[in-house]
């Protein structure tokens, strides 16, 4: 598996085609093991499904083969001690590599199946995630699904949702000598984000997060010294609890927008967050097994971003983020942990099985 692993940390997977590249890679590794598999297109973008085991209930593992850029050394891996050293080592092609050894070991044994297991690689989660958009809207969703990022073994059960909006502030221009004939829509915007700060949503907490968050990620207002601005628009973007409302928040910026004469609220993005409860079947499973395997009780928490798990939650699966553990992704010295990668493995394949 680790030969595996280096062989796709060697295929430069930063860009479509050589995401695709790193896919086909995995079709042939696949198939030269006897395991049968689809590979779908959109939009020029390649995924990849391949499924074992029978019956009704379907347990679906994603992983992404698409990486950040990085530095030409950082295409070469390197072990050190238990250290696997290189570009989308953490994120996340030791959780690829882990899911291709075992869904191959399983398919050895369909008689010792549980229940059955759908492979899903994909090609572009770190820049849209249309292709496990894809994958779902086609039909291939199931009652569970694992996505194997780098979470150190810890279960990832919820993830935050996110409302990105700009806010469109007018006010009325004058010269810059007597700004008390105008209105400045720069200091309007510094009143709406004083009170966007005190509404009641930003306080709301669950279990896992204790508030959501909020990012002014961009402002454009202003050209000349001696001229009031007369509009300023104000970007955020806001990750909101699991378990919060996302249209009585939409509700609330509407409202607040709407004290500001003139003033536009647009909502550019939305996603739902991922809900996943600690009693689901599924999570009481896999806490179960990945604690025999690590000696201690396993750990769930919240994320705070969003990766592919979105897609199927939405479909009403249960999804996690679930895998090895490592460290400084999108960074110059990521690396994951072998042991943790074969620890990772073994808990897959003791899933799949009865
Ligand atoms: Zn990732």
């Amino acid at each position: 598996m680790i030969a595996l692993l280096k062989d796709l940390v060697r295929i430069k997977s930063d860009t479509i085609e050589g995401a695709n590249n790193a896919l086909l890679f995995c079709e042939n590794w696949l198939q030269e093991r006897g395991i049968i598999t689809t590979v779908l297109k959109h939009e020029e973008k390649l995924m990849l499904v391949a499924e074992i085991g029978a019956g009704d209930e379907c347990m679906i593992w994603n992983g992404h083969v698409d990486i950040v850029p990085g530095n030409p050394a950082q295409f070469e891996p390197v072990i050190e001690g238990d250290f696997l050293y290189g570009r989308g080592t953490a994120d996340m092609k030791a959780g690829v590599a882990a899911m291709m050894q075992a869904f191959y070991e399983l398919s050895k044994e369909p008689e010792n199946l549980l229940k059955k297991i759908q492979l899903h690689i994909v090609t572009d989660e770190e820049t849209d995630g249309e292709t496990s958009q894809f994958l779902v809207d086609q039909g291939y969703t199931g009652d569970f699904v694992i996505c194997g990022e780098p979470t150190h073994l810890k279960i990832g059960l919820q993830a935050k949702g996110i409302i990105q909006f700009d806010v469109i502030l007018k006010g009325k221009p004058s010269h810059g000598s007597r700004p008390w004939e105008g209105i400045n829509a720069i200091e309007q915007a510094i009143l709406f984000d004083q009170q966007l700060r005190s509404l009641s949503f930003l306080t709301a907490s669950n279990e896992f997060y204790d508030y959501p968050s909020l990012n002014l990620a961009k402002i454009q207002a202003g050209e000349r010294y001696n001229v009031v601005p007369d509009e300023c628009i104000v970007s955020y973007d806001l990750r909101y609890v699991p378990g919060q409302d996302m249209l009585g928040i939409i509700e609330d910026l509407t409202k607040l927008a709407n004290k500001f004469p003139k003033s536009e609220l647009k909502i550019q993005t939305t996603a739902p967050a991922v809900t996943t409860e600690a009693v689901n079947p599924y999570i009481v499973r896999i806490a179960e097994v990945t604690s025999q395997f690590i000696g201690k009780p396993a750990v769930l928490f919240g994320q705070h971003g969003a990766a592919d798990a979105r897609f199927y939650a939405e479909k009403g699966a249960g999804a996690i983020e679930f895998g090895p553990s490592g460290g400084d992704w999108h960074g110059e010295k990521e690396y994951v942990s072998i042991t943790s990668t074969e620890t990772f493995k073994n808990i897959l394949v003791s899933l799949g099985r009865k």
